[in-house]
């Protein structure tokens, strides 16, 4: 367990010191900002969605090692995928920090199980869950990305 907690904190640190896809996009992206007050951490979203397909992305901003390592680890796991995947995955990281609001997911549809192997990399911040107060660092860039969609007319 300590070799994959390990393996988590180098994932994490990786992102944080060598962050995906980091800048910003020109118009016609969209451009999306999300603050995570509690911590100082900001999340800037380019999103370029064509024909349904999030065919790039950019993330600029600045914060703590969670909110930015997961700004890339969304960035970079979202990339080239459908809205529709995309919607799902943020569903699915939500329920991996535990949290019941997830309202992406239809309430007539069966609850889905939680796929940790489908997240990848993403699965190094579970290890988020067992600190509340970090939880928020950890999804802003993946609220962002649902307010990012919504506005791109997704
Ligand atoms: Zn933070």
């Amino acid at each position: 367990m300590a070799d994959l907690e390990e393996l988590y904190r180098e994932i994490i640190l990786d992102h944080y010191r060598n962050p995906r896809n980091r800048g910003e996009l020109e118009p016609p992206a969209t451009r999306t900002e999300g603050f995570n007050p509690l911590c100082g951490d900001e999340i800037v979203l380019s999103l370029l969605v064509e024909a349904d397909r999030i065919v790039d992305v950019k993330i600029a901003g600045s914060g703590c090692s969670i909110s930015q390592s997961s700004g890339s680890l969304m960035s970079a796991a979202i990339k080239g995928k459908t809205v529709e995947e995309a919607r799902a995955l943020i569903g699915t990281f939500k329920q991996m920090l535990s949290l019941g609001d997830n309202d992406e997911v239809a309430s007539d549809a069966e609850p889905a199980p939680i796929n940790l192997r489908s997240l990848g990399e993403l699965a190094a911040l579970q290890g988020v869950a067992k600190f509340p107060v970090r939880i928020k660092c950890a999804t802003l860039s993946w609220n962002t990305l649902a307010q990012g969609l919504d506005e791109s007319g997704n």
